[in-house]
């Protein structure tokens, strides 16, 4: 027979125990129901592979040179002229009319400083030490010198699968609501231009470090210079201009921006046209919506603004706006959806909502099917 008697002494222990173990459960399920808690882990992993890079001395490459050598490739000479030609390209042949000084287009500029001055050393910080982590990890990913594979061949295999890596993570970042938390800042923009390619939280350079990968494997036979990461990043920013164009022909293989308007678009599924450069994995996994004169002058943003946006509000307060959307990836569902600056546009599911059109009309929208639905 068990004895079930205990003695005083222990079952006052168990009581207290239970005590702490009750507030602790209670505590617990306050924090989640203010904190999007897999969000965190995503700060965690960034944070647990910057202090392993710095404990490491970042794998023994000099950490002020290699941020020297990003800042080139985000503003430095040859990005800033791409980047002109862009904005002159964006007022001759604008797919939608705007004034030159739109709120999402001051919004952007203040995104591109901040990724300038503050996001640089972080991205620095994560590459430097992912890629530390990984050759020191798995020394036989990176390949021995191929005597049959020329310099120029290994750039176009790096500048592919790089290409491809990009696809993997931004469908992922559609896929996984933890990613979608911070890529949905990307998405908020209702005045795409140019610089909208900096309008990405900080945190969600963290799912884009597998792109790291093909330059790591085939670091002994070639690797992409400054100028062609520049060419790479300038193709990108170009496909998120108020540009249009399409590319003719060349549209069937490079990411434009009446291609790329398309993953931005307002009432529509936004899991398509995923592609970074190229369009051939959009093409591959049945992804591909390739535009029309219909397409071209498509409204872009997020149905109901789940996040907070410059144009909404009598006045676009971009610094207040810009702290609310860094911290909303960590905010629970419940506490956005009840957040006063978001706009009320909410719609019922078989509501009809119409929209001010560029041309002063309006035009009925059906309401939309929300995207974060398909996300998991
Ligand atoms: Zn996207
Ligand atoms: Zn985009």
């Amino acid at each position: 027979m068990t004895s079930v008697l205990t003695a005083p002494g222990q079952s006052q222990a168990g009581s207290a125990t239970m005590d702490l173990s009750g507030s602790a459960r209670k505590a617990w399920a306050a924090v989640s129901t203010r904190v999007y808690l897999p969000a965190c882990s995503i700060a965690g992993l960034a944070a647990v592979l910057v202090v392993i890079g710095w404990t490491h001395r970042w794998g023994g490459a000099a950490f002020s040179q290699s941020l020297t050598s990003l800042r080139v490739v985000i503003v430095g000479p040859l990005t800033l002229a791409i980047i002109g030609v862009f904005l002159v390209t964006e007022r001759v042949w604008p797919a939608q009319q705007r004034p030159i000084l739109a709120r999402g287009y001051r919004h952007d500029l203040l995104l591109t400083v901040m990724n300038v001055l503050l996001v640089a050393p972080l991205v620095t910080a994560l590459t430097l030490s992912f890629v530390d982590v990984m050759r020191r990890s798995a020394p036989w990913i990176v390949l021995p010198r191929i005597g049959t594979l020329p310099r120029w061949g290994a750039i176009a295999l790096i500048f592919v699968a790089m290409d491809f890596c990009n696809w993997v993570a931004h469908y992922a970042n559609h896929r996984f609501r933890m990613l979608w938390r911070f890529h949905e800042l990307h998405h908020s923009q209702e005045d795409m231009n140019v610089l909208t390619v900096f309008r990405t939280h900080p945190l969600i350079h963290v799912s884009y470090l597998i792109a790291l990968i093909p330059g790591v494997v085939l670091l002994a036979n070639g690797a992409l210079s400054l100028t062609m990461l520049a060419i790479y990043g300038g193709i990108v920013a170009f496909a998120h201009s108020n540009t249009r164009l399409g590319f003719g022909p060349l549209g069937r293989i490079f990411v434009s921006p009446n291609f790329h308007r398309i993953h931005h678009q307002l009432d529509g599924p936004q899991d398509v046209n995923l592609g970074f450069a190229l369009t051939i994995w959009d093409q591959l996994f049945h992804r591909a919506v390739f535009p029309t004169e219909q397409t071209i002058r498509t409204d872009t943003g997020l149905p109901g603004r789940p996040l907070i946006v410059e144009q909404a509000g009598e006045r676009p307060r971009h610094f207040a706006v810009l702290g609310r959307q860094l911290l909303a990836p960590f905010r629970s569902s419940n506490d956005r959806s009840t957040s006063p600056s978001v706009r009320s546009r909410v719609y019922g599911p078989n509501q009809k909502i119409s929209r001010t059109d560029n041309d002063g009309g309006t035009r009925p929208l059906e309401a939309p099917q929300l995207h974060l639905d398909e996300v998991a």
